[in-house]
């Protein structure tokens, strides 16, 4: 049987994934597999969905418009989903999704829109979200998708918290100070990762994250970042100092 073409496609599917298993795409990948990309019958692609790892699979003969594959062998394992939490307000479009596709591609386990003072956006669209994050995943090769929260007020989100986690709160306001020492030395624990709206964080959400038991303030240097550039910027710092990045 042939190896796995380093450049398959790869495709996040629903149905479950083993050995001999047949699956029809949906309209959309299978147009993408016929028109787009045009996979001969007998073509590679490579499937995952969350929780049976990444399988080899081959274009198998199909009705008129039909794309169907066949599964021929496991080439990863699942792997856990990622440790981070990311917390953000939403932005409009093309900037949130901007940062969905780039905070998936950082690795975090976890997206939440939380709704604060000076946010502008109060209507999150989750299945944009969630096509985002599918398309991201499907490019960088993760084989977790992370889990997608309903929105939540911000103090919702603090009060939720799970106990051993640590809330790094990126604040622009906060005096510049070493970013890499502040993740190394603080407290043990998972992050979850704050960033705020264009508008910034109100005096009284400042002094809620702050009086919250397990926060630590992050400086991103000198300069204001706008929210997406910030959130690659403090997920790089994250993933170097307490994440994958170490390995
Ligand atoms: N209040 C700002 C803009 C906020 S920037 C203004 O003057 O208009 C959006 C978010 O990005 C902030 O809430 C913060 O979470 C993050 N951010 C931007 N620059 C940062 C920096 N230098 N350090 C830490 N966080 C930063």
């Amino acid at each position: 049987m042939s190896d796995a073409p380093s450049r398959a496609q790869r495709l996040f599917v629903a149905q479950d994934l083993s050995e001999g298993a047949q699956v029809t795409l949906p309209p959309e990948q299978a147009h993408y597999l016929s028109n787009v990309i045009r996979l001969p019958i007998g073509g590679a692609v490579l499937l995952f969905n969350g929780r049976d790892g990444e399988w080899l699979a081959h274009r198998a003969e199909g009705m008129k418009r039909e794309v169907r594959v066949m599964l021929e062998r496991r080439l990863r394992d699942q792997t856990p989903p990622g440790a981070i939490d990311y917390a953000f307000a939403p932005l409009k479009h093309a900037r949130l999704d901007y940062m969905v596709q780039k905070a998936v591609e950082m690795g975090v386990g976890r997206l939440s829109p939380v709704i604060t003072r000076f946010t502008q956006v109060n209507r999150v669209n989750l299945d944009r979200m969630q096509a985002n994050a599918v398309e991201a995943s499907e490019q960088c090769g993760i084989l977790s998708l992370p889990a997608l929260d309903e929105p939540r007020p911000l103090d919702r989100w603090v009060a939720d918290l799970s106990a051993e986690r640590l809330l790094v709160f990126c604040d622009e306001d906060a005096p510049v100070a070493d970013p890499v020492a502040t993740l190394r030395d603080a407290p043990e624990g998972p992050v979850s990762l704050l960033i705020g709206p264009e508008g910034g964080f109100s005096a009284e959400e400042r002094a809620m994250l702050r009086a919250h038991g397990r926060t630590v303030v992050l400086s991103l240097g000198p300069r204001i970042l706008r929210a997406d550039t910030a959130a690659v910027a403090a997920l790089a710092l994250v993933q170097a100092v307490r994440g994958d990045s170490r390995a």
